[in-house]
């Protein structure tokens, strides 16, 4: 498979980073096949991160992922999914490698800037969640 599917998380929003979190995606040979600024709502963040909801933590990630506006998108490029989540960096940012988007700009291990999916199953899932097919280009 060759798609993923991203989020500019709230925290990157707020802090002006689209374009340049947008350009290091781009320069990194990933093409945008559908992109919107978009607030999920309170039922949106249960549902898309339905995985977690057992979690310590998943109250306040909803809390997170509703605060302010997002931008989605679906990037396509070989090998996309593993490629993307080696440019994001790790979950947390103390343990990103130099370089990545999330040593660059995440604030803490909730606070991440960036959403990247972690199988090509589950960013066609995501990808679908907020995206009309007609949108997918
Ligand atoms: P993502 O799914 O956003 O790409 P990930 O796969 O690196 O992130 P997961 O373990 O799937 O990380 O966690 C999903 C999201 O939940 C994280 O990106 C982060 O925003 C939040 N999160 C994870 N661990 C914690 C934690 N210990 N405290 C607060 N929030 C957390």
């Amino acid at each position: 498979e060759n798609r993923t599917f991203t989020m500019i998380k709230p925290d990157a929003v707020e802090s002006g980073h689209i374009g340049a979190i947008l350009e290091q995606i781009s320069a990194s040979g990933f093409k945008i096949v559908a992109m919107k600024l978009t607030q999920m709502t309170q039922h949106d963040a249960e549902t898309f991160y339905a995985v977690h909801k057992e979690r310590p933590f998943f109250g306040e990630l909803v809390e997170f992922m509703t605060r302010g506006p997002i931008v989605a998108a679906i990037l396509e490029k070989e090998n996309a999914v593993e490629d993307f989540r080696t440019l994001i960096g790790a979950t947390n940012p103390t343990d990103a490698a130099d370089g990545t988007i999330r040593k660059k700009y995440a604030k803490n291990v909730g606070e991440n800037a960036v959403h990247g999916s972690d199988s090509n199953e589950n960013a066609k899932i995501e990808g679908d969640f907020h995206f009309a097919g007609r949108e997918q280009f």
